[in-house]
């Protein structure tokens, strides 16, 4: 008695202090939580294979259990093969409904790991955090995407007219396999939400600058180093010139950024090389950005150290910038208040690193990213998820799923 009485004070004391606090949805948490222990299982059997992009049998091994495990969801499941050369099946989840709006989710299969790392650094729990070979990165989002649907399903929730879920198997190298499958599914869906990790510190993803690729290609002329060097036109000598002055396109300002990354010159001491080229990794939140730097780096090939050498640039786009937009911020602004409901916060941010919502966000179509649990240190061997960010990461993006399904919004 004296338990109850001292619960409900403070729940009273809680309604007066805050009012605008909303109750969370019972039976969305409840199932939550009823899904860790199968989840946890789920998601070890899913690091503990190699999923490295391109690793054909890996891939194959992963997509098979994902389509078994999607099925139970009542999903209508296919696999859609990716365009050459990338390797194993893209995964399509569909769930029909009775309501009006369409959602699509997308998390992916592949990681940047060689094999054998699964073997070296098999799954583990320890202090709170889930290590492993994309334990986090993706494969928390597809844990929180597969238990999302089966909730969907299990509360018989149907207000939507379409939920699909995509699960691409070649995003870590571009998703040159996937693209045009995630640009058509995001023009059909009225939002796209992408489960790459939750940022650490519980935040969301409302912006992603775009990148390229600038390649300097340089050809001058060989000769003996010892001989007759005068004779040569040192290629390797042009390039550091010309990366030089092409590495200072960044602006600040504008949070372009332009950085040298690859460079290729000569393979014997005693010979001028006659040819080199260098790689640099270009980021911009808006696309003139990147037609800037196309136009300046062309400019700097003709401002030549070695004059008789030969000079071409060329600029790849390979993601568009998924900038910040009132939509999103919409979109945003309804995700804060659904964690709101389970008493948690939610940070907003950006990231330089383009992904597959880029590709969405490409099309014109509101997207968040950042949905999956959440985790940290990607692409090393110390990344690691959340384990407690699973039950609030499912409920925060079933409640999106609902309320984008009946179509409670104006993102549209
Ligand atoms: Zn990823």
């Amino acid at each position: 008695m004296r338990r109850m009485a001292a619960w409900s004070v403070l729940a009273v004391a809680l309604v007066l202090s805050a009012p605008a606090l909303a109750e969370p949805n019972r039976p969305i948490l409840d199932k939550a939580q009823g899904f860790v222990p199968e989840a946890l299982k789920l998601w070890e059997r899913l690091v503990n294979i190699d999923s490295g992009t391109g690793d054909e049998e890996g891939l194959k091994a992963i997509a098979a259990i994902l389509l078994e495990e999607l099925k139970r969801s009542g999903a209508t499941v296919e696999t859609i093969p990716v365009t050459r050369p990338s390797v194993g099946d893209n995964i399509v989840a569909t769930l029909n409904g009775t309501g009006k709006g369409k959602v699509l989710l997308m998390a992916h299969m592949d990681t940047v790991f060689a094999k054998g790392a699964a073997a070296a650094r098999p799954f583990r729990i320890k202090d709170g955090r889930a290590y492993g070979p994309g334990v986090s990165d993706d494969k928390s989002g597809i844990i929180a995407a597969v238990y999302v649907l089966r909730i969907l399903n299990e509360l018989k929730f149907k207000d939507y007219e379409r939920v699909t879920l995509l699960l691409n198997s070649n995003e870590e190298t571009g998703s040159r396999g996937s693209r045009q499958l995630i640009e058509r599914l995001a023009k059909e869906h009225d939002v796209t939400l992408n489960l790459e990790a939750g940022r650490p510190g519980d935040g969301l993803v409302i912006w992603r600058k775009g990148s390229a690729q600038l390649t300097v290609e340089v050809k001058g002329r060989s000769a003996h180093a010892g001989v007759a060097p005068e004779d040569g036109r040192n290629a390797a000598l042009e390039l550091a010139h010309q990366v030089l002055q092409i590495s200072k396109l960044g602006n600040p300002e504008k949070q372009t950024t332009v950085n040298v990354t690859v460079l290729r010159a000569g393979d014997r001491t005693n010979v001028i090389p006659d040819a080199a080229n260098a790689r640099l990794d270009v980021r911009a939140l808006v696309a003139e950005e990147f037609d800037r730097v196309e136009r300046e780096a062309a400019a700097s090939a003709r401002n030549k150290l070695i004059t008789d050498t030969e000079v071409i640039t060329s600029l790849l786009r390979s993601f568009p910038a998924m900038p910040q937009n009132p939509r999103i911020d919409m979109l945003a602004s309804m995700a804060q208040r659904i964690y709101g409901e389970i008493g948690r916060t939610l940070k907003l941010e950006g990231s330089g690193g383009a992904a597959d919502s880029s590709l969405a966000a490409g099309v014109f179509k509101p997207t968040l990213d950042g949905l999956g649990l959440v985790g940290g240190n990607a692409h090393t061997e110390r990344e690691y998820a959340e384990v407690d960010s699973m039950v609030p990461r499912i409920y925060l993006l079933t409640r999106l799923v609902m309320e984008l399904g009946r179509g409670q919004q104006d993102a549209r």
